[in-house]
């Protein structure tokens, strides 16, 4: 028989590498025609980015109210919940660990001696306190405050996830307590939504190239090889322990305990993988990863629907990870005593403050102050690291991302779902 013939990822990839070459290459003072082109690729990267988010909420609250109408015909609400908070409680703790243990190995700090102190070093970071400031009150309790809306239109219409999520929960509940004939109108209406915005994401996943290649030329526009030399010990610090969580840890839950290939699981989730990359946001990569888990891994949608949106709101392993490894290295450098309780009261304080960081790019960096400020470090310490945030943000967006697929590939193999990962035949 005639096997239909996939296309494979390629076009993205080789985008990448074009894009990390081209940039590095160009600068960001490059003009054609007199025309930036830094400007250029930040106005395509954004209608990029743009796109993506556009379909986040309508997606989003269809596939939760769907799913949830579901469970909540069927039952076993409390049982999924119960094992996806466990996955996500013990995988960001296991990733902490591992960025503690090569952090004190490798202490990137203690080359770092010399905190930032000349004046145009500390103005650029009071300006960048100011700015990401205001945003620290946002993080905990406000957290807490945000899941329950006052106005729903106006969660929905600020894209506000923790509330669109909870008030599609208490819907899709309600739905399936309602009077079948209405129920069912209700099921199929948000079932048509839901495959809809589903076709939409394919449509803009046409560009997918292209975006991911102006996203990631503009990174590397402004983030020159010589920024990477000052802090090539962290840098390599934070991307040992990411590749040690992503392809150590996860891929031996995925192998071990779910019994299914980590390959297949990378190679299904690649388009999701490349998304979070260049775009550094959890959040604007949401559509491709619902779909790549439904559509590719195989999951279902009553499971999907769950854990992949909460999950992007709250399971945050890789950016739990970085707040980690930024704090003790910020630590090492100032050369404060690094007893067991401060490193404890860092991996506590960055399992705590990861669940409130938001998944658009640089969100860890106001979580990482909270915690400085907790262990009597000044904010200013983040100056250290900071030309390579962007970067290792792209890595560790990568991650979070990674690691809400495999709970959902866990949690769907222990609720005994069958045909997952059964192919890695996929069109790209
Ligand atoms: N950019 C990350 C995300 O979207 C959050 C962060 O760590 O800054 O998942």
């Amino acid at each position: 028989m005639h096997k239909k013939k996939h296309k494979r990822p390629w076009p993205v990839f080789i985008a990448i590498i074009l894009a990390v070459i081209f940039g590095t290459w160009i600068g960001k003072d490059a003009t054609v025609f007199g025309i930036s082109l830094y400007a250029t690729f930040d106005v395509l990267g954004t209608i990029f980015l743009n796109a993506l988010t556009l379909v986040v909420v309508p997606l989003v609250s269809s596939s939760i109210i769907t799913g949830i109408a579901r469970i909540g015909k069927e039952g076993g609400f409390g049982r999924l919940g119960g094992k996806m908070f466990a996955f996500y409680f013990s995988t960001s703790l296991v990733a902490i660990l591992i960025g503690l243990f090569f952090v004190n190995v490798i202490n990137p700090g203690a080359s770092h001696i010399s905190p930032p102190s000349s004046g145009t070093e500390l103005q650029e970071l009071t300006a960048l306190k100011e700015s990401i400031g205001h945003k620290e009150g946002s993080t905990l309790v406000n957290v807490l405050i945000s899941i329950v809306p006052s106005n729903v239109l106006a969660a929905f219409s600020h894209g506000e996830m923790l509330g669109l999520i909870f008030f599609s929960l208490l819907f899709g509940y309600s739905i399936s307590k309602i009077e079948d004939g209405p129920a069912k109108a209700l099921q199929d209406f948000f079932q048509g939504v839901f495959q809809t915005m589903i076709q939409v994401t394919h449509v803009i996943m046409k560009v997918l190239p292209l975006g991911v290649f102006c996203l990631v030329t503009k990174v590397f526009m402004t983030t020159g090889v010589s920024s990477l030399a000052a802090v090539a010990l962290f840098t390599i610090t934070v991307l040992l322990a990411l590749a040690t969580f992503m392809l150590g840890a996860m891929s031996f839950l995925l192998k071990f305990i779910a019994r299914v290939s980590p390959i297949r699981h990378f190679k299904a989730m690649a388009p999701a993988l490349v998304t979070a990359f260049s775009t550094s946001s959890s959040s604007a990569t949401l559509p491709i990863t619902i779909d790549c888990v439904e559509k590719r891994a195989g999951v279902s949608n009553k499971i999907c629907s769950l854990v992949i949106p909460l999950g992007t709101s709250i399971n945050m392993s890789g950016s739990a990870l970085y707040e980690c490894v930024a704090a003790m290295y910020i630590a090492q450098a100032y050369g404060i005593d690094l007893s067991f309780s401060t490193q404890f009261i860092i991996v506590f304080m960055a399992l705590i403050t990861s669940v409130g960081v938001a998944g658009i790019p640089s969100a860890s960096l106001v979580a990482i102050i909270i915690i400085l400020k907790v262990i009597g470090l000044p904010a200013e310490g983040i100056g250290l690291f900071i030309a390579v945030d962007r970067l290792l943000d792209m890595c560790r967006t990568t991650v979070n991302v990674f690691s809400d697929s495999c709970c959902a590939v866990l949690v769907a193999r222990s609720e005994k779902e069958t045909g997952i990962l059964t192919t890695d035949d996929f069109e790209f």
